[in-house]
């Protein structure tokens, strides 16, 4: 073990969420070394993977607070060369905020007036003819709407993995089922960090941990702050209502929350939710009845009283937010410790943050990397090739890619039409993905109709292959989730027959 974790890095971050990828990313053209560490077996398997995925532009923010400041420079037309860049997908829908009676006009109203203060272009209030030309399904008693062009919906999935596979295309290495126990410091300077698997010396280090950044924070000085899950709740609706909301639409917002919301995402589902709940357990993503009501009543059959309660909705899942005490974001140097850098209560909005968040790291970073190289690295390229979404293609682009490669031709996920091919690119990727989740997350495979009941043995299988390991071994999210308990073989001796059929549970 010392032998494969006498390690160094220049800069090491904590967490593979969308900020810790993020910094990576925008890091990586600089001449010096840079290591991630994700307690999980991949990137993306914290707040980054259940949220709103919306890109808010920052319309009715705080400008005062911090997490305001750095939504609004985060602005659309920096998402949109990233996207393109980075090969993401990310549609700029626009968003409507409908009012039913005279008493939600000054709620509308007072939203205007502030987009208008936080200089955002585009907004403005739309009658009730425009709001039904704009969304003919949405409830005929909605009488007008506040109306914002600039809004999207991005996949965050494929933006935190694009970000974190762009930095390791460009050096970083990123080390996954890597947990950070502790973090040693001395002369006031951060000098290693202690992780499950050996120690790794670092001469920046950046908390970008989530809901535990308090934790690792706390790992070299006490701190006056809290962070505390607030989780929110969602419905996805299967595919045939993907087109059935153009843009995406809040509800009336509350103190705690921009409201609830209803949107296409990028992968053609309707996506609803999500209400905010105060609770005690970081890592309790359990889903109840009364918030599942609450959307319903407040969101989804208040504005399309057509949509069905339960029947269509594919699957339902809850996120949790990482609110610190003070409700905005804290990021900033270790009080006591030179070389340490917290990223505290990114919640909401953080996704719409990322690069003003990574600027404003890259800036603390210059003020205590006193020797590190911030020359651009020679081979430094700011793109990231597109990973082949066969289904994305046409039918002669599919031909020819299978006729190079027959995989692409073995059609795996029936409900997402994902082949072999891909699921095989996946594994094989600069973050590879060893786990079902991790091929589901890059490739769609399980997301549909059936989640994985038809094509989930047989991503088994070639996880299996491919990772020249036992199936036993395959799991669906890493550590100890794994798929099988043992080959039917066994289960038969064990009950006096033979089989050499594998068993699912
Ligand atoms: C319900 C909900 C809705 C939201 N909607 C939106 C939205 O529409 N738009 C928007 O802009 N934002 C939204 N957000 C906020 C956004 O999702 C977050 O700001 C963002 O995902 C935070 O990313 P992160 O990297 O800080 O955290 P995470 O994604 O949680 O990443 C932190 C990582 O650190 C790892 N880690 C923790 N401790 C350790 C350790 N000791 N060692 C190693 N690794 C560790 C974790 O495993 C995790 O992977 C929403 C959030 C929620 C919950």
């Amino acid at each position: 073990m010392e032998g494969e974790w006498d390690m160094k890095t220049d800069v090491l971050i904590i967490g593979g969420g969308v900020i810790g990828c993020g910094i990576a990313h925008q890091l990586c053209k600089y001449n010096f070394d840079i290591m991630l560490v994700e307690k999980e077996a991949d990137v993306c398997m914290g707040t980054s993977k259940a949220n709103s995925s919306m890109l808010h532009d920052g319309y009715n923010v705080d400008k005062t607070k911090l997490k305001g400041q750095l939504v609004l420079k985060s602005t659309k037309e920096l998402y949109q060369k990233m996207a393109e860049e980075l090969h993401f997908d990310l549609n700029i829908c626009g968003s409507l905020l409908p009012g039913f009676v005279e008493a939600d006009w000054d709620a509308i109203y007072h939203q205007f007036q502030m987009s208008a203060e936080n200089d955002i272009r585009g907004v403005r209030i739309v009658g009730q003819k425009e709001l039904h030309e704009l969304e003919p399904h949405m409830n005929p008693a909605a009488k007008f709407a506040l109306f914002n062009p600039n809004t999207g919906v991005l996949n965050p999935f494929e933006l935190t993995i694009a970000l974190g596979e762009h930095a390791v295309q460009n050096g970083a290495k990123v080390l996954l089922n890597t947990e950070v126990t502790g973090i040693n410091s001395s002369g006031g300077r951060v000098t290693s960090v202690v992780t499950d698997r050996g120690i790794i010396e670092a001469k920046v280090v950046i908390n970008a941990a989530g809901l535990f950044s308090d934790h690792v924070a706390g790992m070299v000085e006490t701190i006056d702050y809290t962070v505390k899950p607030r989780k929110g709740v969602y419905f996805l609706y299967d595919k045939q209502y993907g087109t059935y909301i153009k843009r995406a639409i809040y509800s009336t917002p509350t103190t705690v929350s921009k409201g609830l919301i209803m949107l296409p995402t990028t992968e053609g589902n309707l996506l609803c939710g999500s209400n905010a709940i105060m609770h005690d357990e970081k890592d309790d993503l359990s889903t109840d009845l009364e918030s599942l009501n609450h959307i319903y009543a407040e969101a989804i059959h208040k504005y399309y009283p057509e949509l069905p309660r339960m029947g269509d909705v594919t699957t339902i899942f809850a996120g949790n937010r990482a609110a610190s005490n003070t409700e905005d974001f804290i990021i900033g140097h270790s009080k006591n410790v030179r070389g340490m850098i917290n990223l505290i209560g990114i919640q909401s909005p953080g996704l719409s943050s990322v690069p003003a968040i990574a600027d404003m790291v890259e800036d603390l970073v210059r003020e205590v990397g006193e020797n590190l190289n911030f020359g651009i690295k020679d081979y430094y390229n700011p793109t990231r090739p597109k990973p082949i979404v066969l289904r994305e293609l046409s039918y002669q682009e599919r031909a020819d890619y299978i006729a190079e490669n027959p995989d692409y031709g073995t059609i795996i996920c029936r409900c997402e039409t994902v082949s072999k091919g891909e699921i095989l690119d996946a594994i094989r990727r600069p973050i590879p993905a060893t786990d079902l989740d991790a091929i589901k997350r890059r490739t769609r495979a399980g997301m549909g109709r059936c989640q994985g009941g038809f094509c989930g043995p047989r991503v088994v299988g070639i996880l299996e292959k491919e990772l020249g390991i036992s199936p036993l071994e395959v799991t669906k999210k890493g550590k100890d989730s794994y798929i099988l308990s043992m080959q039917a073989k066994e289960l038969a001796l064990q009950e006096g027959g033979s089989s050499n059929e594998k068993v699912i549970l």
